[in-house]
């Protein structure tokens, strides 16, 4: 192959646009793999990225996505052989190195992982990057002494993370409230193991009292703000919040009552930069459970083309659970 197909962002004078091109095959360099990619996935960071949000991406031309499983078409690494799996999420990719919607990326091969033996390439992208965070939160609040049965609230449970996060509480035997803007996908909510569906208005809007009656024992929340103050204020003495995300907002407007009167504690989750072998354990734990999650009720697939307004849909927040891209 000369060339490969590639969504790619440009910045113009009116502002940032994606389109489907075609690249040049790549090269390998030192160290690095050129990788064919099977599967890549739509993450909110995603479509900040294609919307030229400098936090995630300074350098157009570039190729979004940070997710991708494919096989390696050339190696410069001892470590993986070509036609291997493999599969990397975060790091660089997809944010100021070219990712993962295309149907060829380079990378370091210090960010690849060996797809797990028991993990389908489809089912890693299935969970992608917003898996490993909800597995990463979850994973939190246990070492941190959750009990089983115990009650957790998640927010943003409509989406990628948050969704994930539903299912694979719910699967570990906790009794999950998924807080949720979507009031409509309420059977689809309890159809991933969410015992209670609330508004997300019960938890995103501003609440100036510092302290609120207990409700959950732990909480993942996938969007800052509001939502996460409110989270913090209701949870009971001596629980944990992951948190991970900031959909709704980056701020925390919170007094430090929580903490000190009822021994809360707030747990940073990152997905991105954790290191190789935490994220491989992560992944290999996940090989393992993937098949008790109901993951089919949580994503669908959509082409490389039609990933192209995927982008900008998932930034609306309208999205429902994972969205899979068959890069060919
Ligand atoms: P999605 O867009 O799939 O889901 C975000 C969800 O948040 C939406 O579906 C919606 O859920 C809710 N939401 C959106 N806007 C608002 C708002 N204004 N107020 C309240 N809730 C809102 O994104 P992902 O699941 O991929 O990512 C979730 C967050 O986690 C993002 O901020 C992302 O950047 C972050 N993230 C962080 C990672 C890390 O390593 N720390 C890794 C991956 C993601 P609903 O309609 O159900 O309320």
């Amino acid at each position: 192959m000369t060339t490969y197909r590639a969504l790619q962002t440009v910045k113009t004078d009116h502002g940032f646009t994606t389109d489907m091109i075609e690249l040049p095959a790549l090269e390998a360099g030192d160290g690095e793999l050129v990788v064919a990619v099977e599967y890549s996935s739509v993450n909110y960071k995603d479509g900040l990225s294609a919307a030229g949000n400098p936090g995630v991406t300074r350098q157009f031309p570039h190729v979004p996505g940070i997710d991708a499983v494919g096989r390696v078409l050339q190696s410069n690494d001892d470590g993986f052989a070509v036609a291997e799996r493999v599969l990397v999420t975060g790091y660089d990719l997809g944010m100021n190195t070219d990712g993962g919607l295309a149907e060829q990326l380079k990378i370091p091969a210090s960010w690849a992982l060996k797809l797990p033996a028991d993990l389908s390439a489809l089912n890693a992208m299935a969970l992608g990057t917003a898996g490993l965070t909800a597995y990463l939160c979850l994973d939190r609040l246990e070492r941190a002494g959750l009990q089983k049965g115990a009650s957790i609230i998640v927010s943003g449970a409509g989406g990628g993370v948050g969704s994930v996060a539903v299912a694979l509480a719910s699967s570990r035997g906790y009794r999950v409230t998924a807080s949720s803007g979507k009031a409509e996908q309420g059977e689809w909510l309890t159809a991933l193991g969410a015992a209670e569906v609330i508004d997300r208005s019960e938890l995103s809007e501003e609440n100036k009292r510092p302290m609120l009656k207990p409700r959950w024992d732990a909480g993942i929340d996938c969007v800052g703000g509001f939502t996460l103050a409110n989270m913090v204020k209701q949870i009971t003495y001596g629980g944990h919040v992951s948190a991970c995300g900031l959909a709704q907002s980056a701020d925390l407007p919170l007094t430090v009552l929580p903490f000190i009167l009822n021994g809360v504690g707030l747990l940073g989750v990152d997905s991105v930069e954790l290191p190789l072998s935490a994220k491989q354990a992560a992944w290999q734990a996940l090989s393992q459970i993937d098949d008790q999650l109901g993951l089919e009720k949580l994503f669908k697939v959509i082409s490389l083309e039609q990933s192209v307004d995927a982008l900008s849909e998932v930034l609306t927040g309208s999205v429902l659970g994972r969205t899979v891209v068959d890069v060919n």
